[in-house]
């Protein structure tokens, strides 16, 4: 008998942070990487969410949180959606879990049958196609160029559905295009969406407050879509606080309930000291972490132009999020420095390889065009890196 299931067997490997372990390798090896591959800020966690966290473990909260959150988080989390989303839930609606990694995986568990279809409008986030596959989904690929800056028109969408479509994943502001759908092209898309009231939306807003342009907007908002949505957000990104692992949903009653009822045999509430800081964290104003949005964004402006003054690199201007999304077909058929580049996988070895800088193929997000270079990382970081790719390609 086999050792391992044909589930683990069939899982690709998360291609984030498998980059992000050979990056770490190579430094152990001595190697002056310079990692842009993992979308993890490289700012201190906030002094006022840090001590919270000592003051829930000064006051002694060690004990399991209930499955899905203190009351007292969830109020801040209602209170949060209805601030920035203008979305009302109640208690029974929210479920906090550990990271927004957890929330999708809870959701994918609690929502689909076999065979299943679940639309991933592409560059999609690389855990959404495994995540979808783990439970017997099947995730269909809704192509994008650059010519629509990455975004699913409503022509695509009502396109790429079937009698077996079950739910649509996507990311506003998107990993890895940094792309945000405004109001009006959300719009566009729940027009389709309203015709077929058997889909479900999960709207991943975790890059919700990293937006350059003109503000957010969520698919819940839209009231006809209110039933059929689930709200996914969470602090590692905006708080600066991955490793905290604290993620959250707003969604129709039933879901939430089945969430609650999947990780009550999984893994239990998330981390009680976590949730006790990420009460402070949510009912301060969003403008506490203002200040790390306006460095992402001169480092956006930074990386841009620098990516784009290299001969082959092509990318849209991204509005929201950490990362830059260049097609790199230029180099495809080339050989740099005798290493055949056919794919951009190859293009992202070699830069680790020759440039000792840390990508990620786009082939990981549903994209093989692209990498994917994360700017959640000093302008000397930057600048040094992106020096180096050039050099390395020119
Ligand atoms: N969704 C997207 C689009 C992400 O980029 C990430 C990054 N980790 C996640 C979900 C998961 O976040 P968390 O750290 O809360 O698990
Ligand atoms: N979301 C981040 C990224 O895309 C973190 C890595 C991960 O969770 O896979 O790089």
């Amino acid at each position: 008998m086999q050792l391992l299931s044909d589930r683990i067997l069939n899982m690709s490997t998360s291609a984030t942070l498998a980059m992000a372990a050979k990056a770490r390798e190579l430094r152990g090896e001595g190697k002056d990487i310079i990692g842009l591959s993992l979308g993890e800020p490289d700012f201190k966690v906030p002094d006022f969410i840090r001590e919270a966290a000592i003051q829930a473990i000064n006051d002694g909260y060690n004990s399991y949180t209930p499955v899905d959150g203190y009351g007292e988080l969830k109020e801040a989390i209602i209170t949060k959606f209805k601030r920035d989303n203008k979305l009302s839930y109640t208690p029974s609606q929210i479920v906090v879990s550990t990271g927004a990694k957890q929330c999708l995986a809870n959701i994918a568990g609690v929502m689909l049958n076999e065979g299943d279809e679940v639309l991933l409008p592409c560059p999609y986030w690389v855990s959404y196609s495994d995540i979808v596959k783990l439970y017997d989904g099947v995730p269909i690929e809704v192509k994008t160029s650059i010519d629509t800056d990455f975004k699913m028109t409503a022509e695509q969408l009502e396109a790429a559905i079937t009698p077996k479509t079950k739910m649509i994943w996507f990311s506003s502001p998107c990993n890895p295009s940094g792309s945000v759908y405004s109001e009006t092209e959300l719009r566009a898309l729940a027009d389709v969406l309203v015709k077929h009231p058997n889909i479900y939306v999960v709207s991943d807003e975790i890059y919700e407050h990293i937006n350059y342009g003109q503000g957010h907007a969520s698919m819940a908002a839209f009231e006809d879509m209110y039933n059929n949505t689930i709200t996914v957000n969470g602090v590692s990104k905006a708080f600066a606080m991955t490793g905290w692992r604290i993620g959250f949903i707003g969604a129709p009653e039933k879901i939430a309930r089945a969430c609650n009822k999947m990780q009550g045999q999984m893994t239990s509430g998330a981390n009680c000291i976590a949730q006790r800081a990420v009460i402070t964290a949510l009912n301060e104003s969003p403008s506490r972490v203002q200040y790390m949005i306006d460095e992402f964004k001169e480092r956006r402006d930074l990386i841009l132009s620098l990516v784009n003054d290299i001969q082959g690199f092509k990318a849209n201007t991204p509005v929201g999020a950490f990362y830059v999304f260049p097609d790199v077909t230029y180099f495809f058929g080339k050989t740099l420095k005798g290493h055949k580049i056919n794919n951009a996988s190859d293009f992202s070895l070699y830069l680790l390889e020759e440039a000792l800088v840390a990508t990620v193929t786009g082939d990981a997000f549903g994209n093989p065009n692209c990498i994917r270079i994360s700017y959640a990382a000093s302008k000397e970081q930057i600048i040094e890196a992106i020096k180096r790719i050039k050099a390395a390609v020119s």
